[in-house]
């Protein structure tokens, strides 16, 4: 279940408010009538309890707060906000249609608390209350018995509803029911309606069992199919008060649920939120069109034809819903409803909670990571394919995060540093071709061989090294063409020749690296030149000598934008794939498609106030001239910042405004000037790297500052910080048994006992 992306749901989602939409207009209604009925009172009564089910999965899987929880909170608020939105908007059509005339306090209650204010209005009431009730239960019983609880609700509900007949032949259940009536005008609602499908929705986040998607299929189809039998059977007798509710609406809901859980489809906010809209505005839309359709004379159309009705009032609430959802964020002040990371100060609701105890952070944008990866698999040729590196920590991003989730993309290579880096990927599942670019020390090997890594044959002794441990290793060969750091040089063609003949190398490629890829001077230019030279010409003639060079890789980033005709099998990009290039310059260049990964947030320690003379920090290196506003970071040069930003060299964001770093930078802590910076509180967060408002820090302008590239400072970014994915919603890497990608190699025992 690594592989769940939840576009599939926001799909249906949309797909399911025009099935809502279909009941309050019924389409079909003048071809036939079964066909009308199976239309709006079978199938579209999948959409509520799907609506259900998604809310519980979201918002109350594994809660153990009940309504502590700020998730909870958080959507009791939204829907509230919405439901009084509604009925704020359906005010005048209600009073124009005379639903207010007889309102007596108890009749408000009744309508506020389960009927809604308008027909379609009691979805809100019934998830406010049914979210609130389940969340409450949920902190006493387990799941099982919750959905047990609840499935018992529903059943009471039941037989309200479409089984009614049954229950009202009973005359002490008529009499209970018709009193329970008097509450609430149906069983359909957040009491006997929507917690068995919350609770099973947030079950199934907490891990109820799952089942291969084959399964799902057939548990649909078949549940569905005898869910259509019911209501026909129901409908045949007039057993049926209402038709919100069937038995086997559940498990054709709950396999439907799953069914789209587990389809492999982009998510989609706009999707999610239209359909929120076209619910909530498409009785105003039919209102409107049919009060319009009299004087534009289109009445034999718009109104009279009811397949026309609903696709007209389908078309102008989807056009509706588009232009209030692009508007929302414009209302709102143009940020908060956004989903990335970097606008919002503590990111959006999953990290602001994974974020809410942490001392200093950093926050991994993975659909940015996704578009690098895509606008990097662009400038490939045909062929090529990417291998990112995620040495140094995936450049301080958090390597297991980051090859997740470009495993989870299909990225299947990677480069790393050392064996230890290689080792920790796989123990969490990450599989593909991992490749060790530098030295490993021979005690080390067993390792190599044990976690299928690849490793750099770095000159012609130290393959004889891994030749004398004597069992297969996958190796690539190293070529130095001219950076002189690794590899057998390209001139010593029959020491290489010799490391094709060594009996325990399967040789999977053959590379080299360019020291002035990035450089623009036509020596760095030439120089680029003559290494790739000297390496076609040494595999060549390798290749002359029966010695089979499988796959050859030169390019870094620099070299994947500025020499893409060397791209041969595999490109190695490492700054590139985290959205920016190694200064500003660079960047600004090649990067400007690109989004940054990575931001960089600390909380505020304490705020406090420095008098005109006094001073702070070691050494004393900062003097207030006049009175300031100073705030205290809990992070430090142990975390990577860089103690050359020290004394206003550097700034960090806070609440949209610039505040520059006072005195020296300590080993855990930073001062900084916040002197007009309205309502800056302890506990409340600091941008290092990244953007609020209008304002932005990059990693580049820390290179700048601290006179280096940003390799160095996003991979110094220290071990002490805590790494989250605001929208990272798959299982994290770890559960999964790693494959390991080696080419074929038939006797290969590495490749056998590991397949
Ligand atoms: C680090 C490294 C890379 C990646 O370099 P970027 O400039 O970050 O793309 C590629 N190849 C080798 C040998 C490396 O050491």
């Amino acid at each position: 279940m690594s592989r769940k992306s939840f576009g599939g749901l926001d799909l249906f989602r949309f797909l399911a408010a025009f099935l809502v939409i279909s009941i309050h207009v019924s389409p079909l209604s003048s071809l036939s009538s079964g066909a009308d009925f199976f239309l709006t009172r079978i199938l579209a009564r999948l959409a509520v309890p799907f609506f259900f089910l998604v809310t519980g999965y979201f918002v109350l899987g594994r809660n153990t707060d009940g309504l502590r929880s700020a998730r909870v909170r958080r959507f009791l608020l939204k829907t509230g906000l919405l439901y009084l939105f509604s009925i704020v908007l359906y005010l005048p059509f209600g009073l124009y249609a005379g639903h207010y005339e007889k309102l007596t306090a108890g009749v408000l209650l009744r309508m506020l608390l389960f009927d809604g204010t308008f027909y379609h209005l009691w979805y809100f009431p019934a998830c406010i209350l049914g979210v609130a009730l389940t969340a409450c239960l949920m902190r006493f019983l387990s799941g099982r018995t919750m959905v047990l609880a609840a499935g018992f609700l529903y059943l009471v509900g039941l037989f309200g509803d479409s089984w009614y007949g049954l229950a009202a032949s009973v005359p002490a259940l008529k009499a209970l029911y018709d009193g329970l009536f008097q509450v609430s005008s149906y069983t359909r609602n957040g009491l006997f309606f929507a917690p068995l499908f919350l609770a099973i929705g947030a079950g199934l986040a907490g891990g109820f069992p799952r089942l291969p998607g084959g399964w799902s299929r057939l548990g649909f189809l078949s549940s569905f199919a005898l869910m259509t039998a019911e209501a026909f059977l129901l409908r045949h007798f007039q057993m049926s008060r209402h038709d919100s509710m069937y038995l086997f609406l559940v498990p054709s809901a709950v396999f439907l649920f799953r069914l789209l859980l587990s389809a492999d489809r982009k998510p989609s906010g706009r999707l999610r939120t239209a359909s929120a809209w076209i619910y909530i505005l498409h009785p105003a839309v039919l209102i409107v069109l049919r009060t319009a359709a009299k004087p534009l004379r289109l009445t034999w159309l718009l109104v009279e034809n009811p397949l026309i009705q609903f696709l007209s009032v389908s078309l102008f609430s989807a056009a509706a819903a588009f232009f209030v959802t692009a508007l929302l964020p414009v209302i709102s002040g143009a940020l908060p409803r956004s989903r990335n990371a970097q606008d919002t100060p503590e990111g959006s609701g999953r990290s602001r909670r994974r974020a809410s105890g942490c001392r200093a952070w950093i926050e991994l944008d993975l659909a940015a990571l996704g578009h690098n990866a895509a606008c990097l698999k662009g400038l490939l040729p045909e062929g090529c394919r990417l291998m990112p590196a995620v040495k140094a920590d995936a450049y301080g991003h958090g390597a297991l995060l980051i090859a997740g989730e470009l495993n989870r993309l299909g990225i299947d290579a990677f480069c790393v540093a050392c064996v230890s880096e290689g080792v920790r990927l796989r123990k969490h599942g990450i599989s593909g071709e991992i490749l060790i670019l530098g030295y490993t020390h021979p005690s080390q090997f067993p390792l190599l061989a044990r976690y299928g890594l690849t490793q750099t044959v770095v000159d012609f002794s130290y393959g004889e090294r891994l030749n004398a441990f004597g069992r297969p290793l996958h190796v690539h060969v190293g070529i130095d063409t001219g950076m002189h750091r690794l590899g057998e040089r390209s001139e010593n063609l029959d020491r290489l020749r010799r490391i094709w003949q060594m009996e325990h190398l399967i040789i999977d490629g053959v590379f080299t690296h360019l020291c002035t890829a990035d450089g623009q001077t036509e020596q760095e230019e030439q120089y680029v030149k003559k290494q790739a030279d000297a390496f076609y010409h040494t595999v060549d003639e390798l290749k002359m000598r029966g010695c089979p060079c499988p796959r050859l890789h030169l390019l870094s980033s620099y070299g994947l934008f500025r020499y893409p005709e060397y791209a041969e099998d595999y490109a190695r990009v490492g700054i590139a794939l985290y959205g920016i290039l190694s200064d500003k310059k660079g960047t600004d260049s090649f990067g400007a498609a690109l989004k940054p990964v990575l931001s960089l947030k600390a909380r505020i320690a304490a705020v406090k106030k420095l008098r005109a003379g006094e001073s702070a920090g070691y050494g004393i290196a900062y003097t207030a001239g006049t009175e300031r506003s100073i705030a205290i970071l809990t992070i430090g040069y142990a975390d990577g910042l860089p103690r050359s930003l020290s004394c206003g060299k550097g700034h960090v964001l806070i609440k949209g405004r610039k505040a520059p770093i006072l005195g020296r930078i300590c080993m855990d802590q930073t001062i900084v000037d916040v002197t007009g910076i309205p309502d800056v509180k302890a506990g409340g967060p600091a941008i290092l790297i990244g953007s609020w408002g209008k304002e932005t820090v990059t990693a580049c302008d820390w290179a700048e500052a601290a006179g280096t590239i940003t390799n160095e400072i996003l991979s110094r970014l220290g071990g002490r910080l805590e790494r989250i994915c605001p929208d990272f919603r798959h299982e994290p890497p770890g559960t999964r048994r790693a494959s390991y990608g080696h080419t074929s190699h038939s006797g290969c025992k590495i490749c056998r006992r590991r397949r």
